[in-house]
């Protein structure tokens, strides 16, 4: 079928590519940091602003099975850990620890599109964060066990080494909190977070 319908951009129609040179050219800069009202324990990079182009990148990327934009966006991660690397903020070894998402949406597209995006740099992901009640909570001490409840954020397993939370779009920054709280408290060694965007 792909071969009879023309292709257009996911992100704004255009005819002829899956992601037209506009809409990737929204990507086309260095990662920068973050600051929001909120504190988010580990120094926090975005992409770019969440401005209309970006905002349409990222809601084909939720598409369901959206592969070939989730593999673009890996993409563009990879070069962003590569250039925070290059500039000393990242270690050279890292594991990418997706932002919680809850099980039925990730069902509903196709697996969760960030961690799609993050298993496309071909760096090592762990899933370890989900909303919502944690299902096998062991090997995590009580105090892990209540950061868990009361974040809404669910630890599934603590990843060794050095991490890098990821997430699409950073808003407040409550997300990325709850995040590396939970990770914290478990022992676990959060380094920084980047988001695709800003808003
Ligand atoms: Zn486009």
């Amino acid at each position: 079928m792909e071969l009879l319908l023309p292709r257009r951009c996911a992100a704004c129609g255009d005819p002829g590519t899956v992601l037209c040179p506009a809409c990737r050219e929204a990507f086309r800069r260095p990662p920068e940091r973050v600051f929001t009202g909120v504190d988010t324990h580990v120094p926090a990079f975005a992409l770019g602003p969440y401005d209309e182009r970006r905002r349409a990148v990222i809601v084909a990327m939720k598409e369901r099975n959206n592969r070939e934009v989730r593999k673009y966006l890996g993409a563009v991660l990879k070069a962003g850990v590569d250039t925070l690397r290059a500039r000393g903020e990242l270690p050279e070894r890292m594991t990418l620890v997706p932002a919680p998402t809850r099980r039925a949406n990730a069902r509903l597209r196709g697996g969760d599109p960030v961690a799609d995006c993050c298993r496309a740099t071909g760096l090592p992901v762990v899933g370890a964060l989900h909303h919502g009640r944690v299902r096998d909570s062991a090997g995590l001490d009580a105090r892990s066990r209540r950061r868990n409840l009361a974040g809404g954020v669910g630890l599934s397993q603590v990843p060794a080494g050095p991490i890098l939370l990821v997430d699409d779009v950073m808003t407040t920054g409550a997300t990325i909190a709850a995040s590396a709280e939970v990770l914290f408290s478990a022992r676990a060694q959060v380094v920084a977070a980047l988001t695709l965007a800003a808003a």
